[in-house]
């Protein structure tokens, strides 16, 4: 068997899309997330798939055109950029790679960790990570993320306001992670400053068909196969994609690793993004989760996708 490398044939892809849109539009399993009060406004029927290949053809069926928040989707983009502006090996001293195995916003994962690094994938890492930014200020720093997340998408993102006040107003615990990385010398701007930064992050309005771009363009090596734009060198996207693997999906990452095989990324507004190197990104939105916070028609979509597209990295053929 010669492997091309690349997804099936278009029209196949097509098919299953459509075939995994059906299988799972009646699943009635998990909760919209409210402690962020504005995502409790979200429907539950919500429901959109969309897969893009590294030759840039996109498949999309449902709410694939919805804007939601991003959510902690922003963590692996975000270090990518960070990891672009400071090396590899100077963002894993920083922040930390290894699982946690415990929920995205815990503070046991920094007490427990001897050297108070993180994983960049879960909320103090990610607000580690933020804090590391280049700009000469806050308004800069800003700018430097929203930016590179929409060259990540091929378009300029802009914030939900809505969801970023509501959000700042109840984000207590983030702040309380800040201020612990701190006493542990492992924030790398004021506290205040990544907090809000992370928040405003998190609120960028994203649909599940830039997912699937912004997946496909780590697929890719850095290069938006859409805008054909280089985002971040190849080496980079290796690290992205080995800290998605170890805690994408939080303390469910070895379940996700076990049945999917492929890297990925969730977001309590109902986003999911996955990505099979070489070939290219798949995004699902459906905003009912899981006790852990990961959409559960999201990961059917991926599990089902990942087997019958043959995505999975561990299969030898
Ligand atoms: N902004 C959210 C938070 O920090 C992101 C969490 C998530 O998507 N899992 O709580």
């Amino acid at each position: 068997i010669v492997s091309t490398g690349h997804l099936p044939p278009n029209p196949r892809v097509d098919e299953l899309v459509e075939e995994a849109w059906q299988r799972y539009r009646g699943v009635g399993d998990g909760t919209v997330a409210d402690y962020i009060p504005a995502l409790a406004k979200a429907s539950a029927d919500w429901f959109g798939i969309c897969i893009a290949g590294v030759d840039g053809v996109v498949h999309a069926i449902g709410d694939a055109e919805r804007a939601f928040s991003i959510q902690s989707i922003s963590k692996p983009f975000v270090f990518a950029l960070v990891c672009q502006a400071l090396g590899g090996g100077r963002a894993r001293q920083s922040i930390g790679v290894n699982a946690t195995g415990l929920p995205f916003n815990s503070v046991m994962a920094i007490e427990l960790n001897a050297d108070r690094t993180m994983n960049p994938m879960v909320n103090a890492g990610a607000i580690a990570t933020t804090s590391l930014a280049p700009g000469a200020n806050a308004e800069e720093r800003w700018r430097f993320i929203r930016d590179g997340l929409s060259h990540f998408a091929g378009r300029e993102l802009t914030m939900d306001q809505e969801v970023y006040e509501s959000e700042a107003a109840t984000n207590q615990r983030n702040q309380g992670i800040a201020r612990l990385l701190l006493a542990y010398d492992r924030m790398y701007s004021d506290p205040e400053e990544a907090t809000d930064i992370y928040t405003r992050q998190c609120a960028l309005n994203v649909t599940a068909r830039d997912l699937a771009v912004m997946g496909a363009t780590l697929a890719d090596g850095g290069v938006n196969p859409v805008t054909k734009e280089r985002v971040v060198d190849e080496d980079r996207c290796r690290r992205v994609l080995a800290v998605m693997a170890t805690a994408g999906l939080y303390e469910q990452s070895g379940d996700w690793l076990y049945e999917v095989g492929l890297p990925g990324k969730s977001g309590v507004a109902g986003g999911l993004v996955t990505t099979a190197p070489g070939k290219g990104g798949l995004g699902v939105f459906s905003p009912p989760l899981d006790a852990a916070g990961n959409s559960v028609r999201g990961q059917l979509v991926t599990r089902f996708l990942s087997e019958r597209l043959g995505l999975n990295l561990f299969a030898s053929q």
